[in-house]
């Protein structure tokens, strides 16, 4: 110990950093974290949670017309923008704090302030220019939405970052992208009333997901008149007096309030001293790590999305775990990638676990078992809510390899069916399954 003042320099006080920090403190490690905004990280400050509580907002939509249908009529509902933010920013300083203490409680020095890596033992503190010697450094400094395309007037827009912090709620929204944020939030800003427009490059939401989900979610967003422009990209965007004017390829112009880019994020490793230090970046600067999410230089680790693996929360917070097991608790661990399940919280939600058809299609003699039924509880008031559920057979041997769900409640089913098909589960498992009615899972173990 005596060459350096900690045992663990953690450099990113989110999801990953923050785990990683606590359970190596709990090993009994010295352990320093900084971070440079707030702790909590992007999931908690300006991801996940504050996210989540705006996808609940925008469904009471939904609530209160299925309410009429069940005889309770509503005064004519009205939302207040600021009182959601309001709430939703006091829940977030409540969540804050209580990483803080968490961290302290486990004996892990915090500090406020960005820190940078001088070489491969030292990082720097640049609110006081202090030098932290360090046997190990972790490089958990996760990622920032990108504004692409680089288009003329793209600064005039926003990102995930800014939609938390909106003054007012805007009349009219272009949101640019269609993976998960930019599908979320046009979700979420139709909910609440907002005349919405996604423009996509591609032709359907969401490349890479299985193509029942894209297509059943394609769907239900014009459905619900998100207005969709596929097959499209924006060329500029004008301020015209008070409102933004997005210009696209065809020529037409959308006009709005807001433009909000979604097309990615990027590592947050620009200026981090990580190339002084020798360690590897790829072409979009994430950190490159080995299985046991060490960088090229040996005391220098990095988990999260920095080292853009799997870029969902409970992965970082799974890989700072078990780095800090590894190095600190004698108990060498990895962390599997092959079977992650995930949701997308638009509405309809999608959850999702293991291949699509078409991989699948790819490694074995697939069966596939798909059901689409309108929704019980939307039945009585007529709502056009409908479920979509497939689940995909490995002919051969039985074997569930992928489960893909469309509709109300499928983050929550989601969860729960990743542990059978963690656990290997079978056709003949689900099958013997006693289903539990009236529910809409029921239908996974009933589909033959
Ligand atoms: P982060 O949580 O980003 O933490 C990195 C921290 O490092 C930040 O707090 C940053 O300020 C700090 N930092 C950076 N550089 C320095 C420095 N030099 N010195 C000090 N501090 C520094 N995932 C899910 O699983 N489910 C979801 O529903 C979900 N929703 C999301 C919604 C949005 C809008 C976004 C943007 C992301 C969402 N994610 C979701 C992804 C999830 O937030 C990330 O995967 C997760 O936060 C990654 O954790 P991390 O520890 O790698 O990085
Ligand atoms: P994604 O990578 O998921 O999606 C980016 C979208 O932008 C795609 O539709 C992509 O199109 C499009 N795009 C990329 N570059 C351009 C460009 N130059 N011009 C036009 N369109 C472009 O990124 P997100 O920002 O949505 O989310 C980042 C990550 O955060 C996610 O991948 C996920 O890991 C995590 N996250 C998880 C959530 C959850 O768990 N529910 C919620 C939110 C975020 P194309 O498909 O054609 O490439």
């Amino acid at each position: 110990m005596s060459d350096f003042d900690v045992d663990l320099f953690v450099i990113g006080g989110g999801s990953g950093g923050v785990r990683a920090a606590r359970i190596a403190a709990g090993h009994g490690a010295k352990v320093m974290i900084a971070e440079e905004y707030r702790f909590g990280g992007t999931c908690v400050i300006r991801g996940c949670v504050p996210k989540k509580l705006f996808v609940y907002a925008s469904r009471f939509t939904d609530e209160f017309e299925d309410a009429a249908g069940y005889g309770w009529s509503l005064a004519k509902a009205s939302f207040d923008w600021p009182t959601l933010v309001r709430n939703k920013d006091a829940e977030i300083a409540r969540l804050e704090r209580i990483y803080r203490t968490n961290l302290e409680r486990a004996g892990v020095e915090l500090v406020d302030s960005r820190a940078v890596i001088e070489d491969p033992h030292t990082v720097r503190l640049l609110k006081t220019g202090a030098r932290v010697r360090a046997r190990t450094i972790l490089v958990a400094t996760g990622g920032y939405p990108v504004k692409e395309p680089a288009i003329p007037g793209v600064d005039l827009a926003i990102t995930s970052n800014e939609a938390f912090h909106l003054e007012e709620l805007p009349r009219r929204i272009i949101v640019v992208g269609a993976g998960y944020i930019a599908v979320e939030f046009a979700g979420i800003f139709a909910g609440l009333g907002v005349q919405t427009t996604l423009v996509h490059r591609g032709d359907k939401l969401l490349r890479g997901f299985d193509e029942d989900l894209r297509e059943g979610l394609t769907e239900a967003y014009a459905r619900r008149g998100i207005k969709l422009a596929l097959s499209r990209t924006i060329t500029r965007i004008d301020r015209g007096g008070e409102e933004l004017v997005a210009t696209l390829d065809d020529g037409s112009r959308l006009a709005a309030d807001q433009i909000m880019i979604a097309t990615g994020r990027r590592p947050n490793t620009a200026n981090l001293g990580l190339e002084a230090a020798g360690v590897r970046m790829n072409g979009n600067g994430a950190v490159f790590v080995d299985g046991a999410s060490r960088s090229s230089v040996p005391s220098i680790y990095a988990v999260g999305d920095v080292t853009d693996r799997v870029n969902l929360t409970p992965v970082a917070i799974r890989e700072g775990h078990a780095f800090a097991d590894s190095l600190f608790g004698g108990r060498p661990t990895s962390v599997d990638h092959s079977l992650i399940p995930t949701a997308v919280f638009s509405t309809p939600e999608i959850g999702t676990v293991g291949l699509t058809e078409s991989e699948a299609r790819e490694r074995c003699d697939v069966v596939v078992y798909r059901s689409a039924f309108r929704t019980m509880k939307a039945t009585l008031s007529g709502r056009d809510e409908r479920m979509m559920m497939k689940i995909l057979v490995d002919g051969a041997s039985d074997k569930v390899v992928g489960v893909h769900i469309l509709g109300e409640g499928a983050a929550e089913m989601i969860q729960l069916v990743g542990i059978a098909v963690t656990m290997g589960a079978t056709k003949a498992d689900f099958d013997r399954t006693m289903a539990l009615h009236p529910t809409a899972a029921e239908e996974l173990v009933t589909m033959r």
